[in-house]
């Protein structure tokens, strides 16, 4: 008698770079990953894996080999000369070998057609990578435009999404609106082709997206990695990526 196992997906996390900013390490930087991301992903059923920025393209290229599916995680502002803007006041802070870094990871990935979640800068980051352009900040660009940087706690559901009909998105969360937590200040000015905006709040921001192609490639403005403990719906959104990553490692 044999036993198969079978094998969960590899889901690769991009991590960020975090400068210790007191103690005896004072200045020295650390790889960090919100912890939210990988419970999410253990929760959903795959093997969470963080993906340190590097810059050597072989390095890179072997670091993506077991890697099933990609989760562009949240942080930074992606710097706007990548979208042919200069910085403008309400610009935020940038890491640019980070957004180098994910853009590759991002091509690697939908050339090998493996599924990409992309979360709040992740999201950002997917429509710059594909041709788009973003606010550099809502509250200058928009000042009359809901408040998306909340004050109130992560897990704190505070505005209203409307989900397209007939979007993936829609199929996944099976709702025509619900309630996400919000803490970005940037947000999706023109749309790059090959994504289409799949839900907005109701000042027209742009709070998902998705490929127009089978490819599962998904993003979301809000952060569900914080959310899911209180609201477990949003698990959803990591178990509909991890089914998509678990056909593709069939493939
Ligand atoms: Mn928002």
């Amino acid at each position: 008698m044999s036993y198969l196992k079978v094998k969960s997906p590899f889901i690769g996390i991009s991590a960020t770079l975090l400068t210790i900013e007191s103690g005896c390490l004072m200045g020295s930087e650390r790889t960090a990953v919100g912890h939210g991301y990988i419970e999410a992903i253990q929760l959903a059923g795959g093997i969470p894996f963080v993906l340190p920025i590097v810059d050597d393209e072989e390095v890179i290229q072997q670091q993506m080999e077991p890697v099933d599916a990609l989760l562009l995680s949240g942080g930074d502002d992606v710097s706007p000369l990548l979208y042919q803007e200069e910085p403008e006041q309400g610009l935020g802070a940038i890491l640019p070998e980070r957004d180098a870094y994910e853009m590759r990871l991002l091509h690697m990935a939908i050339e090998n057609k493996k599924p990409v979640l992309a979360i709040c800068r992740g999201l950002q980051l997917l429509n710059v990578a594909l041709g788009g352009t973003l606010y550099q900040d809502i509250s200058i660009a928009l000042p009359l435009a809901l408040q998306h940087n909340q004050k109130a706690q992560v897990h704190e559901a505070t505005h209203t999404v409307a989900v397209v009909p007939a979007s993936r998105l829609r199929q996944i969360m099976e709702e025509e609106t619900f309630l996400t937590n919000s803490f970005h200040h940037q947000a999706i000015k023109e749309l790059a082709p090959g994504l289409r905006a799949n839900a907005q709040t109701k000042d027209g921001i742009i709070e998902g997206v998705e490929g127009v192609d089978d490819l599962f490639l998904l993003g979301v403005q809000w952060h569900p990695e914080l959310m899911f403990d209180k609201h477990p719906k949003m698990l959803k959104l990591f178990r509909a990526f991890l089914e998509a990553a678990r056909d593709r490692s069939k493939a």
